[in-house]
């Protein structure tokens, strides 16, 4: 089945690549004996090297509980880290040029998120608090992929990167680019209407130019374009094909009645994955499928199963937030979701609105965002177990999930319901994320694990206690429990507070590849 749980070791990985494809010629060449003498060179190379820089590691992560979902590995070991990799994995004493005992932490590879849309420092911060090493603008993408990288090199407390937006794209093509800092267009006549051929094609050369800019993916808002034909959105995937990058989907609708239930939503982009090969992660199945969820995951199961290749994630939370005067609440909300004013709360104030407030806000230039109370957590309790879903916190300033989703997991799920083990938690926020991310960078691999040779984003927390503080009312509260993390090797939260002043946050980039 595509994007299984690889169970290679990454060591091995790396050695087996360097056999059978770096050097083929040269190991075809050589002899048995003079094989065999080199290897032992080798290895004398190696032990000595060992010896020379035992004294040398930048850290080492003293005793803690070292965790890797790959590997299967849960044993209590030391972790030298030099040059921004992890070096060594021991039951042997290490020393380093600092040491941070660990006895009593869980050591684990840092949080990927896939679907982070707050990008400032602020919203870093708390990320980093909540175990976060990457968090990546996939669902919709950056409007300008190069401006977005600009903006944050060397100004980046964790790792970045951005898909090529399909929403941008079209916003542009329609003449009505998205005001500066907004990601999503106000309901209007450029999200209502078709695009012409003649259009598709422009939309399609800007995602072009978007992905050759290191875009990592396609990123799709379909539900705020809805003038999007079926036959564009199969063209959107049919690029992402022919550049074997992946298409990350909010999808066209959600709720219950047809047509436009979720059910068709989620089919329509199976199916454009089905006809065009390409791969797609549907985001927040949770909020976009909420009391048809575990349908959902049975379609995405089910397509799997078919060899397609469909990922999906979701945050640990009963509502969303999204902008009020997008097109998501474009006339007949109501009926096709199955909530009503009632279920609408503005953030800053907790204000249940009315039809008066939402009418003007509905109409407003300015964007304003509003919770969405939409599913109960009896749904949420089937999702976020379920094997298929990694996690990811779609967050957003304004609600809590931007600060809390990875501690709230680990605290509600594995210790407090104790529906999902430690080990497997590890796996969605890690593991399956940087699996996912193998489709538009090989960088990836070296993420998500905590094995020698990999990069050393590393979380080290309290599993007893780690708990996240956000909530409605005070959704920057950032979490308690993570001691430590590093990102490339650098610290920047010791001893559970933040490091002013490092940035070692670099750029993951798509390679934009064509078909041989
Ligand atoms: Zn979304």
């Amino acid at each position: 089945m595509i994007g299984s749980p690889k169970i290679e070791p990454l060591s091995h990985a790396i050695t087996r690549k360097l056999q059978t494809k770096s050097h083929p010629d040269i190991i075809a060449v050589l002899s048995g004996a003079t094989m065999h003498k080199l290897i032992l060179s080798l290895l004398l190379l190696v032990s000595t090297s060992g010896i020379l820089h035992s004294q040398q590691y930048d850290l080492v992560l003293e005793g803690g509980r070292v965790m890797d979902p790959e590997t299967g590995l849960d044993a209590v070991r030391n972790v030298g880290i030099r040059d921004g990799k992890i070096v060594r994995i021991s039951p042997e004493s290490l020393s380093g040029r600092r040491l941070i005992h660990a006895s009593g932490l869980v050591v684990a590879p840092g949080f990927i998120d896939l679907h982070q849309h707050s990008q400032d420092l602020a919203s870093q911060r708390v990320k980093a608090l909540d175990g976060v090493t990457t968090a990546l603008e996939l669902e919709i993408g950056a409007p300008d992929v190069a401006q977005f990288l600009k903006a944050k090199e060397g100004r980046s407390l964790i790792h970045y990167g951005t898909s090529a937006s399909q929403v941008a794209a079209r916003s542009l093509v329609f003449s009505a680019p998205l005001p500066e800092g907004d990601i999503l267009p106000k309901s209007g006549p450029a999200t209502q209407q078709p695009a012409s051929p003649e259009q598709i094609n422009r939309i399609l050369d800007r995602l072009r130019g978007e992905l050759d800019a290191g875009g990592l993916a396609i990123g799709m808002g379909i539900q705020y374009t809805p003038g999007a034909t079926r036959l564009e959105v199969i063209d959107v995937f049919r690029l992402a094909a022919e550049r074997r990058l992946p298409v990350y989907t909010h999808v066209r609708s959600s709720g219950r009645v047809e047509p436009g239930s979720s059910i068709e939503s989620i089919s329509e982009v199976i199916g454009a994955a089905a006809i065009t090969g390409a791969s797609l992660h549907i985001v927040h199945i949770n909020s976009t499928c909420s009391s048809d969820s575990m349908e959902c995951l049975s379609m995405i199961e089910g397509a799997r199963a078919r060899g397609l290749d469909v990922t999906t994630e979701a945050y640990p939370y009963t509502a969303g937030m999204t902008a009020i005067n997008s097109a998501v609440f474009n006339p007949g909300w109501q009926k096709r979701m199955g909530i009503d004013y009632g279920n609408l709360v503005l953030p800053e104030t907790g204000e249940h609105l009315t039809k008066d407030r939402f009418d003007a806000l509905y109409r407003s230039s300015t964007t304003h965002f509003v919770l969405v109370f939409g599913y109960t957590q009896e749904v949420l309790d089937q999702v976020i177990p379920n094997s298929l879903v990694m996690i990811a916190s779609d967050g957003l300033e304004g609600h809590p999930r931007n600060a809390g989703t990875y501690s709230r997991v680990l605290a509600q799920y594995v210790r407090e319901k104790g529906t999902i083990t430690l080990m497997d938690a590890l796996r969605k926020m890690s593991l399956m994320p940087a699996e996912m991310l193998e489709r538009s960078t090989p960088a990836a691999r070296l993420k998500g694990r905590l094995q020698e040779g990999a990069d050393a984003d590393i979380v080290v927390f309290d599993a007893e206690s780690i708990t996240d503080r956000s909530t409605f009312e005070k959704p920057m509260e950032p979490s308690t429990g993570v001691r430590y993390l590093l990102v490339g090797g650098t610290v920047v939260v010791d001893d559970g507070k933040i490091v002013d002043g490092v940035f070692p946050g670099r750029a993951l980039l798509g390679l934009g590849k064509r078909w041989p």
